[in-house]
């Protein structure tokens, strides 16, 4: 059978609208079977894109209801008629084609959205993110415009800072008031030996920027305390608690149940480590588990304890695997989940964390669940 027959046969059974018709009657869910390129000139403000080549793969995630109404569209109206055919062989039952595309949407005068395309540099260095279908050039431009704050340039932070920045998170605020020295290098690996001496922020800045040009890192120089926390905080999406200081902790937890900013936390003790998220409204709070610091002769940091350079390296990573999964809205976070890592045995064990009914940071502030 010829292409033509072939669309004449196809016109016989799948409904073709209009663009007027697809303007005036929302409702149907809208799917843009084209190619990334020419989706980024342009695409219907609620389309979703699924482009012809995997549109069998992943229409059943995008779309589980297969009652639901769908309309499709491309170019011109051709490829959307033969993706409508491959999705009512899938079993879709209410599948239509918008006559003309996007092509005959654009002349009616119709609205239509133009996302921010990535530069011929970024499409390269994200090429690997983007060819995820749970990340994509969306998830991408998720992380290029999401701004986190760092607390601490330190064994925590240094991994967690680097991984994020190369995942192009495009705003990046690392708080540490101390500067570099020489015993930080078996562990904060954003640092050298030539910036023995230098803010850590700075380092951590030149580092970073290194790393990725593309994003802004910015160098706050100070310690987070009563006085700043909120001021700071309140810039950012979400906080990375690379800290290693009951005092730090506990205000970054504080802080974060009063703004709402969902709270990665991580913490470490010579060969173990630990890594929750605290999610506002949504699960415990750092003071659910612990409502007050032992006191200070029960918590020796890691100066005066020691620790196994590696373990805050690892501890550090599982925090910025947690802040991408946050940002691009994927897979599970550990809300109400305690990750622990055990370096000399090489396991990792998961505990449930609960709310308290009498926390003293976070009960007052949403319902206990
Ligand atoms: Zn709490």
């Amino acid at each position: 059978m010829s292409v033509q027959k072939h669309l004449a046969e196809l016109r016989d059974r799948i409904p073709e609208l209009t663009p007027q018709q697809v303007a005036d009657s929302p409702g149907p869910t809208i799917l843009d079977v084209r190619e990334i390129d020419e989706w980024n000139e342009g695409h219907l403000p609620e389309a979703i894109h699924l482009s012809r080549g995997f549109l069998e793969f992943r229409v059943e995630k995008a779309c589980p209801d297969k009652d639901q109404a769908l309309t499709l569209y491309c170019r011109s109206g051709q490829r959307s008629l033969f993706a409508a055919d491959a999705l009512v062989q899938l079993g879709y039952t209410k599948v239509a084609s918008m006559a003309g595309g996007f092509q005959a949407w654009k002349e009616a005068g119709h609205d239509f959205e133009i996302p921010h395309a990535m530069d011929a540099e970024s499409r390269i260095r994200y090429s690997r993110h983007v060819r995820i279908p749970e990340v994509g050039e969306a998830g991408q431009h998720k992380l290029l415009e999401a701004r986190v704050l760092v607390v601490g340039a330190g064994g925590l932070g240094s991994p967690s800072a680097l991984y994020l920045a190369a995942a192009g998170v495009g705003h990046l605020g690392i708080v540490d008031y101390d500067v570099v020295d020489r015993s930080n290098l078996q562990r904060q690996v954003l640092h050298s030996d030539a910036r023995i001496g230098m803010p850590k922020v700075e380092s951590a800045r030149r580092t970073l920027t290194e790393l990725n040009p593309g994003i802004e890192v910015l160098a706050l120089q100070t310690r987070l305390d009563a006085d700043n926390a909120e001021q700071l905080i309140a810039d950012y999406d979400l906080v990375v608690d690379g800290c290693d200081n009951f005092d730090t902790r506990y205000l970054v937890n504080d802080t974060c149940v009063r703004l709402g900013k969902p709270n990665v936390h991580g913490s470490i003790h010579r060969f173990e480590g630990q890594v929750s998220v605290f999610l506002p409204g949504q699960g415990p709070c750092y003071r659910c588990l612990h409502p007050a610091a032992p006191p200070a002769e029960l918590s020796p940091n890691c100066a005066e304890l020691g620790v196994l350079g590696v373990l805050p390296g690892i501890i550090g990573i599982l925090e910025a695997n947690e802040a991408i999964k946050l940002i691009l809205g994927i897979g599970e976070p550990l809300v109400g989940r305690l990750l622990t890592f055990d370096a000399l045995a090489g396991t990792f064990r998961e505990f449930g964390l609960r709310r308290r009914p009498d926390c003293p940071a976070c009960a007052s502030r949403t319902p206990a669940d």
